[in-house]
């Protein structure tokens, strides 16, 4: 069985050009992430253009998401060579964007001086350095190196998210967001969400109309608000970068495996970010750890696995994302779907006080049944906004599923959508168009076969989310 799992990609200036992006669809890309925390709207702009292109030219689906920064802190640029932060040597913090150094370090957020206090420890570059504020003067702040490392490019300064009076989404993100919304974007993720209604100021119409909206779980209050969050999101990320900041980093495997579960038992996609192969920045192989941390990431249930450095600034972006698909496809082959099965019968999605939503879930609940119980290799899900897809998803079914939307756009954004293989179906007819039309794209395509005998999900309304038709065919041939 091919990969289920997907693969987010960051494109940055390691792997912008055509040829390499090619390279990366071929290799296994499913969702390009341009993160608007480096370079400029147009960077950002050009590389959306440049992906969709290279996508068409190889007539794969890939979505893009676009990660809007929120009040993620950076330092100024430590340069073209690593530099190295001394183990108890003293730095000074100011706000600017301009070169960092081992003694001074930039830091491009205006609140510092009033957010920061002392006895604050701030950790810089999703671990690599800790440094300890000792002093607090008129124009900068005093810390002391608590752990020392090597620091290179731009890397964030996780500042307790408690601590910030900037609030996402920033001014900076509406400006970014109102451009690529009228690129018709895919996805797009919010960083450093606290609370549901952080996601309901984003000035997006409700998905569909609207792109999937992605929450990054990177703070405390986040989890103290996760339901309502999920309940309020597309998707979300488990971006452990600065949630392992926020939290003990012990805590992190177990905030990890209890995110996905709860995303899960609402039917929205998980998405696992952040140091999954940060070794392949320079090596040609990942740790053997890295290796067990991605399929270990499978089989929680993620349904898809985030590249960031590794693809944005590495050495080789081709290797990584290859590397990537051989670990989560074999982990994939080992994925235990009968248990998964039994266990998510015990697990239906809970905010069910809306009717479509209860219906899709018994629906998709008797689909993975059917499909277990009579040995189907194969489920059609017709879907408008692609709701139906993800609930079906959720149950991790050893069939294939083939996802159908007459929507361009939501045709896009089941490449977050576990084991889905994405069509569009030019057919909005009533049911019976749009399945036989499902059917015999599926056919002609060669994904299932004359006689072959098939499951079909899809809704008797276009327009409703709900999926109130489960149908078992044979597969006609052709008239
Ligand atoms: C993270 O913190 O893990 C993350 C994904 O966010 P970013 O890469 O934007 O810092």
């Amino acid at each position: 069985m091919a990969r289920r799992t997907k693969i987010i990609a960051t494109v940055g200036p390691a792997c912008e050009d055509d040829a390499t992006l090619r390279k990366m669809v071929r290799a296994g890309m499913d969702v390009a992430r341009l993160s608007l925390a480096h370079g400029t709207l147009d960077e950002a702009t050009r590389r959306l253009e440049a992906v969709r292109r290279t996508a068409a030219e190889e007539g794969r689906v890939v979505g893009v998401l676009v990660d809007l920064p929120g009040p993620k802190v950076r330092a100024g640029s430590f340069g073209e060579q690593p530099v190295t932060l001394a183990e108890g040597s003293t730095v000074e913090l100011r706000i600017g964007n301009q070169v960092s150094t081992a003694s001074v370090l930039e830091v491009d957020y205006e609140g510092l001086l009033t957010d920061v206090e002392v006895g604050d420890r701030l950790t810089i570059g999703d671990g690599r350095a800790v440094v300890e504020i000792v002093d607090a003067g008129p124009d900068h702040l005093s810390a002391r190196v608590a752990h020392g490392g090597q620091l290179s490019g731009r890397p964030g300064l996780h500042i307790p998210a408690d601590h910030l009076s900037l609030r996402a989404p920033t001014d900076d993100d509406l400006v970014t967001l109102e451009r690529f919304l009228e690129l018709d974007v895919d996805m797009v993720a919010l960083s450093f969400v606290r609370s549901a209604d952080d996601l309901l100021r984003l000035p997006v119409d409700p998905h569909p109309q609207g792109p999937l909206v992605v929450a990054k779980i990177e703070t405390r209050a986040a989890i103290d608000d996760l339901p309502a969050i999920i309940e309020a999101s597309g998707a979300v990320m488990v971006a452990r970068g600065d949630l392992g900041s926020e939290c003990s980093i012990e805590e992190l495997p177990i905030l990890q495996k209890e995110i996905i579960r709860q995303c899960i038992t609402l039917g929205r996609p998980a998405i696992t970010a952040t140091q999954m192969l940060e070794s392949m920045v320079k090596a040609p192989e990942p740790t053997r750890a890295e290796v067990s941390d991605v399929a270990n990431a499978v089989w929680d249930g993620s349904s898809v696995l985030m590249l960031s450095g590794e693809t944005a600034i590495g050495d080789d972006p081709v290797n990584v994302v290859a590397t990537m698909a051989r670990i989560a496809e074999r982990a994939d082959d080992e994925f235990d779907h009968r248990a998964w099965l039994t266990e998510l019968a015990q697990m239906r999605l809970a905010d069910t006080g809306d009717p479509d939503t209860a219906i899709t879930d018994a629906m998709t609940h008797a689909s993975a049944r059917a499909l277990t119980e009579l040995g189907i290799g194969t489920v059609l899900c017709i879907s408008g906004s692609g709701f139906t897809v993800r609930s079906m998803a959720r149950f991790r079914p050893a069939a294939r599923i083939l996802g159908f939307s007459s929507d361009e756009r939501t045709v896009r954004q089941l490449t977050l959508s576990w084991g889905t293989e994405p069509f569009h179906l030019s057919e909005d007819g009533d049911i019976e168009r749009r399945v036989l039309a499902a059917l015999n794209l599926a056919r002609e395509l060669g994904h299932v076969a004359v006689d072959e005998l098939v499951a079909v999900l899809a809704g008797t309304d276009v327009r409703s989310r709900s999926t109130n038709v489960l149908r078992v065919e044979r597969v006609a041939g052709p008239d």
